[in-house]
């Protein structure tokens, strides 16, 4: 089983599109402990601490049916390009894909992915690329849920808890 890391080849094929679904549904609180643990994985804060995290977004034409979750962002060099200097990003926003995360519970229970996902997203926003070793967070596909960060065992929400 792989889990696909699709990100900003996408958004540069169809155009900067922030994703539909990305107004006005308050964040499930995976999402934000998700967002707490890549502050803290990565000791820093992209695009000056604004990112929008859209749960439930739908894959957009064009996009590898795989995507559970991409980056998109302005930057001095254009769209999406992590080529440019991460100081320059702006309006930058990390979509999970509905048909993976669909309710705040699939969240919760698929918790080391989706911690995994939002550290790797992240980390896009801060400039980095992708990193062929595949026990890296940076790595363009999850061979599992074990590749999550030990920041996000600390970082799980209480609903994540099991026993
Ligand atoms: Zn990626």
């Amino acid at each position: 089983m792989t889990f696909s890391r699709y990100l900003v080849a996408a958004a540069v094929l169809t155009g900067l599109a922030v994703p539909t679904s990305a107004q006005a549904v308050p964040s499930p609180s995976p999402v934000k402990a998700a967002a707490a643990a890549a502050k803290s994985y990565w000791g820093a804060t992209p695009c000056n601490g604004r990112v929008t995290i859209a749960a439930r977004s739908r894959l957009q034409a064009g996009m590898d049916p795989t995507t559970d979750a991409w980056a998109t962002f302005s930057s001095s060099f254009g769209a999406n390009n992590l080529a440019a200097p991460a100081a320059t990003y702006r309006n930058c926003t990390i979509a999970l894909a509905r048909w993976r995360w669909p309710t705040a519970a699939s969240m919760a229970e698929d918790w080391d992915l989706l911690c995994a996902t939002v550290i790797h997203e992240t980390g896009h926003l801060l400039g980095r690329t992708h990193d062929s070793r595949r026990r890296s967070v940076m790595a363009p596909v999850f061979d599992d849920a074990t590749i999550a960060p030990a920041v996000c065992r600390t970082a799980r929400p209480r609903a994540a808890r099991r026993g």
